[in-house]
């Protein structure tokens, strides 16, 4: 004969009565039922859930240590996305930060940068511009949400954001999508800042020639911001950046298949953020998608990669040019395609994105993954 078992439990006013017969498995299902229960039901009134909360909206919402970053003397560079155009789960689009005295600038930024910058705590309100290297989506979709995002957690200043010709248009077309938002939230007392700091300020440089650079940009205590061209046609104009501050140098090579001009300005840089393509991996893509020529989504796919090798650069590629600029330490970003999980990445996708690398290139080598951060001394 089955043990018969009355449960009683109070939630609040509630109280909730339960017969179980009791069998081999009880045991267990009345341990998952009482879990269930209990943080259903009960540990939500609890102290330790109010203190348990209350220190995670602390967390959240305090400024942060990385503030710091803006006055320490150092020059920090964040990978704030590494991604590709394609879902990665662990990568947002790609998108690169410097913060150095009192300077934060970002470049770029794909889809998922305004999440993953907060996501890292870089200080929001403290941004100074945004620069673009070209006008694909992976690398504007989130401009608008950067300079929204910066605005409403209290930035109280104009925010240019700086590229190619065609940045006015992109700039004004942002502000236009973004405006009812503004002013909804201002209407609304979000933030705690005027609603004209709510629009970006566009700013556009004509192309330079090869082998000259522009000066986009001058920040603050002497940094400098130069552009030149890389090569990524049809896509043009695409530039490359220059960052200059206190004897350092950065490069940042927005998309560009190998370049030679890319090259000539990463002369002696402190580091290059360069992109890469993994083309091995891009290859065997191509192999299994010929074997269903009748799958349509297969054969898009298919067309996307052969376009995307042929403007992009792969790892070795990158490591020649670091190699002939006598490049200190390069940075891979813009990683394509996804590296996949922690057992794959490490013994099967890392060494084909490397390969070879080590034999052109001398210097110190980072993939860098999302929130990855470098710091440069300047004394
Ligand atoms: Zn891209
Ligand atoms: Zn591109």
């Amino acid at each position: 004969m089955k043990k018969q078992i009355t449960l009683i439990f109070r939630c609040k006013s509630v109280k909730l009565n339960f017969v179980l017969l009791l069998q081999k498995s009880t045991p267990k299902l009345l341990i998952g039922f009482f879990y269930l229960f209990i943080s259903s039901c009960s540990f939500h009134n609890t102290y330790i859930a109010d203190h348990l909360i209350k220190k995670q909206i602390v967390k959240n919402t305090s400024e942060h240590s990385e503030r710091n970053w803006l006055s320490d003397g150092k020059i920090h560079l964040i990978t704030i996305g590494t991604g590709s155009p394609r879902a990665d789960e662990k990568r947002m689009q790609t998108s690169t930060a410097i913060i150095t005295d009192g300077n934060f600038l970002i470049f770029d930024a794909g889809s998922g940068t305004s999440i993953a910058a907060e996501r890292q705590h870089l200080p929001m309100d403290q941004m100074n511009a945004i620069f673009i290297t070209h006008f694909h989506s992976d690398h504007i979709a989130d401009v608008p949400m950067m300079v929204n995002s910066s605005w409403r957690l209290g930035r109280k200043h104009n925010l240019p954001v700086l590229g190619p010709e065609g940045t006015i248009k992109v700039v004004d077309g942002i502000n236009q999508f973004m405006s009812f938002d503004a002013t909804y939230r201002h209407k609304n007392g979000d933030g705690n800042s005027s609603i004209s700091f709510a629009k970006a300020i566009g700013k556009e440089i004509p192309t330079p020639n090869e082998k000259v650079k522009s000066l986009l940009f001058e920040g603050l205590n002497g940094l400098k911001v130069y552009c030149f061209t890389v090569s990524h046609s049809p896509v043009e104009p695409a530039f490359g950046y220059l960052i200059q501050h206190k004897g350092k140098s950065i490069v940042i090579s927005g998309d560009t298949r190998k370049s030679e001009n890319l090259e000539y300005f990463s002369e002696n840089a402190d580091i290059l953020v360069h992109e890469a393509i993994n083309k091995q991996i891009l290859k065997k893509f191509l192999e299994v998608t010929v074997q269903y020529p009748d799958d349509t989504s297969m054969q898009i796919a298919a067309t996307t990669a052969v376009r995307v090798m042929d403007y992009h650069s792969s790892p070795l590629d990158a490591a020649e040019i670091a190699q002939k600029a006598n490049v200190k330490t390069l940075v891979y970003t813009h990683i394509t395609p996804t590296l996949g999980p922690f057992l794959a990445r490490t013994f099967i996708t890392v060494p084909m994105f490397l390969e070879g690398v080590s034999n052109v290139y001398k210097g110190e080598v980072i993939i860098a993954d999302d929130g990855f951060h470098y710091e440069l001394n300047t004394r």
